[in-house]
């Protein structure tokens, strides 16, 4: 058997006149939603269409359409809000989401899972008690029991049981040789590994959304608000591989997410160590490294590291043996979305902090310098010198900067 990766569709004419047959489509393009949604109105359920967005997303939408459009049938009311949802998403992102999609099914609709188990939650089987505990808690003061921060804003603690870390390789193990036989080619992980492998991909989508919400949330809640801890909404999660004919090393980067969760399932290795060297926003993120900002962690199976995705990292060489890790990363829409008009990130990014510190150090110095020379105005032009402008109160000062 084998496949061919990704079919080249050319998609039709999204933009609502003109099909390929030549057919002219009404446009809807003058009518606009309802600002409240009509609650009284039962939406149709769209779960058997293959659209761009998740059929839920259609359904929700249903219920702002203007009321003329509600007794129309399903076929028109999909038209009217495709051209609506067209304008959140570009042409050529919808392509790649439409073939990304095609290519997950072939997938799916071909690969035969190994341990089904795996592929819904059961915390019991799947974490240590002490983690399970603590989220259960959901107090700053259960994670605390249970976590080290080695380093500011570094996260460790245990989390799964060692037969979850044997079933989930031994998954991407059988993954692996489908793959192989069927010659089916495969997506890396990421752009910096060419090993290792997307569990998004075979199935474990909706095993690892769970995780991510029930699991991961509580947490990064608690240690990452800033950074869109507690708006998490979507993830990416992989497998990489290092070791002898896989990858040796990972070199310095930052992850396309707000908060990364990475644990190693195994198995024997030596070296493959993190090192970290700070958090930076976009703009610095080649500045250079505090001497406070240098961290190294020695990965430990079923040992889980919680770090914003800014946190910039990378791994030495694994240099005897075999390391896998599975990766979550974390992403927050919202905060994507409130980042773009925000010029200053001085409450995560160590070189916006500093730049800050360093901003009012010298307002600071000024502030004094002109505290000074009003001191010595006062002496000369004034018998009571006792009226020196405290340096508490000088908000005039800051007119000098
Ligand atoms: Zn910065």
């Amino acid at each position: 058997m084998s496949f061919d990766g990704l079919v080249d569709r050319r998609e039709e004419s999204q933009n609502g006149n003109g099909t390929s047959n030549g057919v002219v489509r009404p446009s809807y393009s003058d009518r606009r939603l309802r600002l409240n949604p009509n609650t009284n109105h039962k939406p149709e359920s769209y779960e058997d269409m293959k659209l761009e967005f998740d059929p839920t997303v259609y359904s929700s939408l249903e219920r702002h359409l203007p009321p003329s459009m509600l007794a129309v049938g399903r076929e028109a009311k999909v038209q009217f809000m495709k051209e609506i949802l067209a304008r959140y998403l570009p042409e050529g992102e919808r392509t790649r989401v439409q073939r990304h999609r095609e290519y997950r099914e072939k997938i799916m609709s071909n690969y035969e899972p190994l341990h089904r188990e795996l592929y819904n939650i059961h915390p019991t089987t799947f974490f240590v008690p002490s983690f399970i505990k603590a989220i259960g808690d959901n107090t700053i003061e259960s994670f605390r029991s249970i976590i080290s921060e080695p380093s500011p804003g570094i996260f460790t603690f245990s989390m799964l049981q060692p037969s979850f870390c044997e079933l989930l390789l031994s998954e991407v193990e059988n993954f692996e040789k489908w793959v192989h036989d069927t010659k089916f080619r495969i997506m890396r992980p990421n752009t910096m590994n060419k090993y290792g492998a997307v569990l998004d991909d075979f199935g474990l989508e909706a095993m690892l959304d769970k995780l991510m919400d029930e699991f991961i949330c509580p947490m990064s809640k608690a240690f990452f608000g800033e950074v869109g801890g507690s708006s998490l909404d979507s993830h990416h999660g992989f497998v990489v591989e290092y070791g002898k004919d896989r990858d040796a090393e990972l070199g310095f980067h930052v992850d396309d997410s707000e908060v990364t969760l990475n644990v190693c399932l195994g198995k024997q290795f030596t070296g493959g160590e993190l090192f970290f060297r700070g958090v930076r926003c976009d703009r610095h993120v080649n500045s250079p490294t505090q001497p406070e900002e240098f961290f190294e962690y020695s990965h430990v199976p079923g040992q889980a590291v919680l770090h914003r995705g800014r946190h910039r990292h990378g791994a030495w060489a694994t240099t005897s043996g075999h390391r896998i890790n599975l990766l979550l990363w974390c992403r927050s829409s919202v905060f994507r979305e409130l980042k773009k008009y925000q010029k200053e990130f001085s409450t995560w990014c160590g070189e916006c902090q500093r730049e800050k510190k360093e901003r009012q150090r010298q307002s600071l110095a000024a502030t004094k310098l002109v505290a000074k020379s009003m001191q010595k105005w006062n002496l000369t032009s004034s018998l009571n010198s006792t009226k020196v402008t405290p340096e508490s109160d000088q908000p005039k000062a800051h007119a000098y900067k």
